[in-house]
């Protein structure tokens, strides 16, 4: 039972599309209860209001998933890859048509603003697209044989039943990024959602439902936080899964990993990040600030790629660090996701709340100088935390080490481009980093010395369905996007065929 005239405070939300809304698992085409007969309450990160119930599963539910999954895969592997081409793009369509329900639901369950949970929407429609194109070009190799009595061929073949693990930060594109390029290889999938935000995974499977993909094919069994290890444990362990797909912190990563070695799975990792953003000498520092204002402060600093650590040249730190100043506190307002003006909402849940202020915390007991924000809202109750600058930073403090994973944006000053790649580069992490430079060689040798998966140069967002997304080093390994993101989901198979000439 779903209540969204709760879910933004008295105003009701407003969703046309009621069929989006699901509170059951979809197992083999079927809404079902939990085994267990329990549910959890999903709230508003805002407010705290339970805006829906979901089933709380067990391993039990999975396994039931894992198993009609495996049964529907032959099935699905061997359509053509044009009919799979054709269903991923009625499914787009759908999302499309219903990308402003799809967006309520995104803010009322995790609280980023109306426009970036549309701007989400948008982005997962162009993986679908992008891999509804790409079937089709999922190509195998003739290759040179060595000898006139052989043809030897290579083919790729989807692995079979793929477990997804998704995060709540952005809880449709992870799902979709990992769902469409699994099934336009040609695989099926079991998706769990994290805790604080199933309805979106459930949204997406009621489209998939109206799309028409065949019975098993796409598989979600939402469960509260206690059964994520359970579930997840199940999802490694079994023999009919072929792999997993993991988007979460890198500690989640490392047991996955661990688990999944008993069965040799393959693996897909897209951990937690540490990005460096570098201002150069040269860089246009009005373009530098607006960069790191969306980098930064894009759904309250609570992605894998944003910000963690800007870096400035001590030439121009003076006058960066006031213009960022004078951007924070002007462009930034913090509030309901609901309210057209609000660019900034909640921290998703207690314990992040509390780990972004003890960062806080741990950096001012430590010399760190609060250039602004610097602490809880003043006046808007609950999670919400200010937009703060802090300069002065040293490496004892967590601020140096940890993933912040929200709206703090901590300033170093650096004198020389060796010592600003050192620091990017001393992390364990390497999923992203940013610089600004307009010296020609300085930006191709500081672009080939990040140890990153990825890098931006003169820009602050750089995901593109079109690009591979994905890190080096403990923020894991595989790519979503491009024509790389299908490698995951198919095995390279060789086939000789021998005897012909007599
Ligand atoms: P998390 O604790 O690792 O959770 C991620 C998912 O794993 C959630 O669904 C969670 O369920 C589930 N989970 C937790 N413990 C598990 C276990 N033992 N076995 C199986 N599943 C388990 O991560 P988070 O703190 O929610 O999310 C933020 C992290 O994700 C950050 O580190 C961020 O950088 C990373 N991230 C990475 C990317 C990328 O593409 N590289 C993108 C987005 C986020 P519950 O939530 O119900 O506990």
């Amino acid at each position: 039972m779903l209540n969204f005239a709760r879910c933004s405070g008295s105003r009701p939300v407003g969703c046309r599309y009621f069929s989006l809304l699901r509170d059951k698992n979809f197992i083999g085409g079927e809404w079902v209860a939990a085994s267990s007969g329990k549910t959890f309450q999903v709230t508003n990160p805002v407010n705290d209001k339970v805006i829906g119930i979901a089933q709380d599963s067990t391993p039990e539910d999975a396994e039931k998933a894992i198993k009609v999954a495996s049964g529907s895969f032959n099935m699905w592997a061997d359509l053509p890859a044009k009919e799979k081409g054709i269903k991923l793009k009625s499914l787009l369509k759908l999302v499309n048509s219903h990308s402003d329900d799809l967006a309520k639901l995104i803010t009322a369950e995790c609280g980023k603003p109306l426009a970036e949970a549309k701007a989400e929407v948008m982005y997962s429609a162009g993986y679908l697209e992008w891999y509804a194109e790409e079937a089709k070009r999922i190509y195998g190799e003739v290759l040179a044989p060595p000898n006139n009595t052989r043809e030897l061929v290579v083919l790729k073949e989807p692995i079979g039943v793929v477990g997804f693990i998704t995060p709540w930060n952005f809880p449709l594109a992870m799902l979709v990024r990992k769902a469409a390029a699994a099934l336009a290889a040609g695989c099926v999938c079991v998706a769990r959602p994290a805790e604080d935000t199933p309805f979106s995974a459930l949204a997406l499977a009621a489209l998939v439902e109206k799309a028409g993909f065949p019975a098993g094919t796409f598989n979600v069994v939402t469960s509260s936080r206690s059964q994520a290890g359970p579930i997840g444990q199940a999802l490694c362990a079994s023999p009919q899964v072929a792999g997993i797909s993991f988007t979460g912190s890198t500690a989640v990563g490392k047991i996955l990993y661990q688990q999944c070695a008993n069965t040799v799975k393959r693996l897909g990792l897209e951990l937690g990040g540490n990005a460096s953003y570098i201002i150069f000498p040269t860089a246009d520092l009005s373009r530098a600030v607006q960069g790191v204002m969306g980098s930064k402060f894009r759904n309250a600093g609570q992605a894998c790629v944003a910000t963690n650590r800007v870096l400035v040249h001590e030439s121009v730190f003076d006058k960066f660090s006031s213009m960022l100043a004078t951007a924070v506190k002007t462009q930034l307002v913090s509030g309901d996701g609901f309210d057209p003006a609000v660019n900034q909402g909640p921290l998703i849940n207690e314990q992040q709340f509390q780990k972004v202020d003890g960062i806080v915390k741990d950096a001012v007991s430590k010399g760190a100088r609060v250039v602004s924000g610097g602490g809880i809202h003043p006046t808007l109750k609950g999670r919400f935390y200010q937009p703060t600058v802090l300069s002065n930073i040293t490496e004892d403090m967590k601020i140096y080490n940890e993933e912040i994973f929200g709206p703090i944006c901590p300033l170093y000053k650096f004198y020389s481009e060796d010592e600003a790649v050192t620091i990017a580069n001393s992390t364990r992490r390497g999923l992203a980093n940013y610089f600004y430079s307009n010296d020609y060689a300085q930006v191709w040798r500081v672009a080939k010395r990040l140890e990153s998966g990825m890098v931006g140069v003169n820009e602050g967002l750089i995901s593109a369905a079109e690009a591979p997304f994905g890190g080096v080093k403990e923020s894991g390994f595989g790519r979503e996007g491009s024509r790389h993101g299908v490698d995951d989901y198919v095995h390279t198979k060789y086939v000789c065929f021998g005897g012909l000439q007599n």
